[in-house]
This record gives structure tokens, sequence and C-alpha cells, in this order.
């Protein structure tokens, strides 16, 4: 099956000429969304762990994390570059000095770039200075991922972001001026959305350039606030139709050359009341890709023709 979309591993193969594999990194901190400094409580969906469900214990340092994981991922698929992957609540949220010393952590020759997950209200020009020296200096890529979610600025308020549209840009503009990829969180699932807001999100991310998404539906993970909404019926589940559709609408609307990491997010079936459609992640990329081949829709074929259809109408 030919994939309508340029996934990841194109691009890593594309850019580093092999496959590139991601060693998790977990830091012992919080989030300004769950601590005050933005809001209270954190986003409805956000579980304890912050975000991820793979990673080895915070009080091992960066390098004992990295050589860990190399070891294990490094034997298992027969990899040898890698990118360090600060993946857990809000990685920029600390001081710059300690910053340093992480990202410092990382000069290892087996990584080819460091991949920073954070808020947009959280990217400060200090350690975008800082990275940009570091990437000149030993030649790491970096990549930014920052959580948009929707670009419903209505959907933020009820997902308690604690950021808005507003504070994306800005963020976006900034790590632009240091030329470092984007790679933005989208759910395609939210039932407060229609597929207005998904046109709108798939807009939003060709306009600042962002360089890579991540495409997951809406998990109802069991120690959240989103689960007590679930049990009292507050909202209705999009179905794995209409989530589907919203996919393949994103993926046409977004340019050719953003690399999309995955389709379907991932959850362990014990930590989660709803995952999935109950359908293996695979299962729904699969469907999606077979919708694309069948009608012979591609990534950006809309994007592109929203632009031709407004230079005809010139
Ligand atoms: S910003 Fe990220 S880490 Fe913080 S509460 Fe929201 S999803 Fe969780």
């Amino acid at each position: 099956m030919s994939s309508p979309y340029y996934s990841i591993s194109e691009y890593y193969k594309d850019t580093y000429g092999e496959k590139v594999y991601k060693l998790p990194i977990k830091l012992s901190l919080t989030c300004p969304n769950r601590d005050g400094a933005a809001c209270y409580g954190g986003c409805i969906f956000c579980s304890e762990s912050g975000g991820s469900f793979e990673n080895l214990p915070s009080y091992l340092t960066v390098e004992e994390q990295l050589e860990e994981n190399k070891s294990y991922i490094g034997s298992r698929y027969k990899a040898k570059k890698f990118i360090a992957y600060f993946q857990n609540f809000t990685n920029t949220y600390m001081s710059l000095d300690e910053f340093k010393e992480i990202i410092k952590a990382c000069n290892k020759d087996y990584i080819v770039a460091v991949s920073i997950s954070t808020r947009s209200d959280s990217v400060t020009e200090d350690k975008l200075i800082f990275l940009n020296e570091w990437s000149k200096e030993t030649g790491k890529d970096i990549i930014f991922e920052l959580g948009l979610q929707t670009a419903n600025y209505k959907t933020l308020e009820i997902l308690n972001r604690g950021e808005d549209l507003a504070d994306f840009i800005y963020a976006c503009n900034l790590i632009n001026k240091y030329n470092f990829r984007i790679c933005t969180h989208v759910i395609l699932s939210l039932p407060w959305d229609d597929i207005k807001d998904v046109r709108q999100t798939a807009k939003i991310i060709n306009a600042l350039g962002v360089k890579e998404v991540k495409v997951h539906s809406l998990f109802v993970i069991k120690d959240t606030k989103l689960y007590q909404m679930y049990k009292n019926n507050e909202f209705t589940m999009p179905s794995k139709q209409e989530y589907e559709e919203n996919v393949i609408e994103f993926l046409r609307l977004i340019k050719k050359d953003v690399a999309v990491q995955r389709l379907v997010g991932r959850a362990p079936q014990e930590e989660t009341a709803f995952c999935n459609w109950d359908t293996s992640w695979w299962a729904i990329r699969d469907e999606i890709v077979e919708i694309m081949n069948n009608n012979g829709f591609v990534q950006g074929d809309k994007s592109e023709r929203i632009i031709y259809d407004k230079i005809k109408g010139v």
C-alpha cells in the first residue's frame, strides 16, 4: 500500500540517509498549566505522567537514559542514529543553566537531533539563543514540539489549555527566527470542534511554517478531568468515521513537505476509559490510507488547489 502522505520515516531517510529512532528522556518536571503559573489542574485530557507512558524513571541522568534506551532500541532495530527526545511535561520550564546542562548532555556522536516538547507560553529567547549556538557548534538539529490541539479558542478553553492560539503563533514566530523545526500536536476528534475547525488548524499550521505534525484522537485517560466529564455524559465522542474524515481533510490541506509523525496515537488499555474506538492504531491508519488511495487523495492536494484557485481568480 503506497503512502498518500509524507511520513516522518521518509523525512529521516531524506535527511539523515537512514532510519532514525527517538530516545525518550524523562525529567523531574511539572508544567505551568499545573502549578498555577498559567493555570491550575492541567489540560483536561492530560494524565499525571504528563504525556507519555513509555519512559525510564526521571531519577536517572540524561546520559544514563540515553545510553540505556540506545542499547535497547539500537540492538532491537539495528539503529545507529537517534534523536534525544525530551517528552514529558514542559521541557523548557527551568532555569537557563539547568536547560544548558540537559542539552549539553546530548552531545553524543550517535545523536543527530534534539527534540524538545514544551508549551508555547514557555518558549523564551534566551534558551533559543543558547540552542542556536550549541546547534552550530555540534551540528545537531533542533526540533520543538508544541501542542496546539486545535485552532478553536473556545475548545482550547474547554480543554483548559491555559494558552491560546495567539500564544502558539507568538512561539512559532520566535522559533522560526532561529530556523529550528516545529512539530505540532493536533487532536482531530474533539467533541467541541467541527470540520471547519480542522480546516482552520491545518491552515494555521501551513501559515506558520510548521514542519512536522503528530495527529491524535482524543483519549479518555482514567485519572483526568476529561474522565469525569465522560462518565457524566457531558459530551458526545465523535465516531471513528468522523475522525478518519477529519484526518483525511487535514492531510489534504497541509503542505506536502510537512512530515507526519503519526496519524493515530496510542495509550495503554488499562489506563484509558476510551481509546481509538477499541480499534488498533494501525488498523485506523490503514483505513485512512486505503480511503485516500481509493479516492486518489494525497497530502497537500487541497492546499495547492486553494492557492491555484486563488491565482486563477486574480
Ligand atoms: S501543557 Fe502538556 S504537560 Fe501541561 S497539562 Fe497540558 S498536556 Fe499536560
